[in-house]
């Protein structure tokens, strides 16, 4: 019933009265009767710890990332950890990423007990890599480039600067499933891709989730035990390691998304050039180079009166975002590495100017009207 009537309801013109930033239940809706039966049949067979289901996922999972070998893990900030583990980086080692991303980029190098090394951002809000060669240090060990809202960071140039000073990269692809750079898959252009399956990313479980991509075999076979505990088998622990599995319902649910997650981007990229057709005149709005496939896990737009807007839509029921008002240089847990405000002055400036406006694979065309002519009336 509900399935149904989610379907029509995307074509639908009723009275929009509401848009909130997101609605998950639609989709779960949508694809109920898999997920129970999928969920169903793992409870049925007694193993809920790692096991084929989780196996397929992984396969399923390199074949649309299009690389050798993938590892489902307990959640995004933890496939950061384990690269860094396995790439041997932790203690006094310093790891460069850009100062507008999620908290959880900055945490897994603090984490490991590496030294964050902030770079700025660009107008793309993706890492500024004109600025990497003036970061580098002896104790430089790897960058890694963030793909922010779904846009691919300029690997060629990350790619180029990593090799000249033999530097790891780590790509954090936590909201960048799917998406291309010059028709590579991003996640896997560097050593390893680290991607999130958290709700809120447009590929998820119920819960907790990550994965892991690697074209390297030995990473691979590494982080595969580091994930689980170090062992190498029931008894025998080669080194310390995380227990960091994802939960086989979950690898389950992870698999029916996968056959599902081109189409879904699709519809977010639909929303994103709507959007872009109808506010380019108000608000700047992204723009996506020729050689890249943006996934647009957020839509946002600068403007200088970003916090105005913000309310007006508040007020007619419309809920925006911010993806981040606080850049990681200016966060309190950051405040041992001395950094001040002024120091990275383009993401200082978006943290003013962004905002990321409702976008999600279930969002209705009449929603996405409503957003639109709400914006035009607050410029008008
Ligand atoms: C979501 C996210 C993460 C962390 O993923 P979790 O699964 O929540 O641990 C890391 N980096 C970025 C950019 C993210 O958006």
């Amino acid at each position: 019933m509900e399935t149904n009537s989610a379907l029509a309801d995307r074509k639908v013109m009723n009275q929009v009265k509401n848009v909130p930033f997101i609605d998950l239940r639609r989709q779960y809706f949508l694809l109920k009767e898999e997920i129970l039966k999928t969920v169903d049949n793992v409870l049925s067979s007694g193993s809920y710890i790692l096991g084929d289901v989780v196996e397929t996922f992984e396969k399923k999972a390199a074949e649309y990332l299009e690389c050798k070998y993938v590892l489902s893990v307990a959640n995004g900030t933890d496939a950061i950890i384990l690269a860094f583990k396995s790439l041997g980086i932790g203690p006094g080692d310093e790891v460069i990423l850009p100062t507008n991303s999620f908290i959880a980029t900055a945490g897994a190098v603090a984490a490991v007990g590496a030294i964050p090394v902030l770079c700025d951002v660009k107008d793309d809000l993706n890492i500024d890599v004109d600025k990497l060669d003036t970061l580098i240090t002896q104790k430089t060990k790897a960058i890694i480039p963030v793909h922010l809202t779904g846009r691919p960071a300029d690997m060629d140039r990350v790619m180029a600067i990593a090799n000249h000073y033999s530097l790891s990269v780590i790509e954090d692809a936590a909201q960048s499933i799917g998406a291309r750079y010059k028709n590579k898959m991003s996640g896997t252009i560097g050593d390893v891709g680290c991607f999130s399956l958290h709700p809120l990313k447009n590929l998820h479980v119920y819960g907790d989730g990550g994965l892991i991509s690697t074209n390297n075999e030995k990473l691979y076979a590494d982080m595969k035990i580091l994930r689980n505990h170090g062992l190498i088998n029931r008894d025998s622990c080669l080194k310390w390691g995380l227990n960091s599995r994802l939960d086989t319902i979950q690898a389950g649910i992870g698999t029916i998304g996968l056959s599902y997650i081109e189409q879904w981007n699709k519809q977010r990229r639909n929303t994103a050039k709507t959007y872009s057709e109808k506010l380019k005149n108000f608000v700047h709005t992204p723009i996506d180079k020729e050689y890249e496939y943006v996934v647009y896990h957020n839509y946002v737009v600068l403007t200088e009166r970003r916090d105005e807007l913000m309310r007006y839509l508040l007020e007619r029921n419309i809920e925006t975002k911010i993806h981040y008002p606080i850049p990681i240089h200016l966060q309190s847990a950051a405040k041992a590495l001395g950094y001040k405000f002024g120091d990275f002055p383009i993401a200082e400036k978006l943290a003013s100017q962004m905002l990321s406006l409702p976008i999600y694979s279930e969002l209705r065309e009449d929603e996405v009207e409503f957003v639109i002519e709400n914006i035009l009336h607050f410029y008008r």
